[in-house]
């Protein structure tokens, strides 16, 4: 039973006892237990109103559900094994920025070594890198 629904009948009691001694009573006694027991009344009527529950309903359904988006990255492409962590702070980048063809010195057998390097950014702390992304000999 809720509280603010027992002051309530209390306070509806008190006035039908109001009503009860109006009708039965005369004189000073009429007057004493009108005025005392509306008065009663409407103290109690207050203090159902004042203990009414608080707006509670709302708050307890909408945190029922909490929609969770799937996280699915690019895992399953070729640029993976392009991604490179950063020397900065060991953030993985996965895609170069940009990537471009060099070709190094000639080793003994005259032959070059043809690197492909790719510029990353790091998304953490903002720095470009360079990466060696592939050697091959030409
Ligand atoms: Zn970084």
């Amino acid at each position: 039973m809720r509280l603010d629904y027992i002051m309530y009948v209390i306070a509806v009691l008190f006035f039908i006892i109001a009503v009860a001694s109006y009708l039965t009573l005369e004189g000073l006694a009429l007057n004493l237990m009108v005025i005392s027991t509306v008065a009663l009344g409407i103290v109690f009527a207050f203090l159902g109103y004042y203990n009414r529950p608080k707006v509670t309903v709302m708050k307890t359904e909408v945190k029922t559900e909490t929609p969770q988006p799937p996280k699915t990255e690019t895992t399953g492409e070729a640029q993976v094994t392009e991604s490179k962590t950063c020397p900065n702070c060991g953030t993985k980048v996965l895609k170069a920025r940009k990537t471009w063809k060099m070709a190094g010195r000639p080793d003994k057998a005259g032959k070059r070594t043809q690197l492909e390097i790719g510029i990353f950014d790091c998304p953490n702390c903002n720095k470009a890198f360079r990466e060696v992304l592939s050697k091959q000999k030409i």
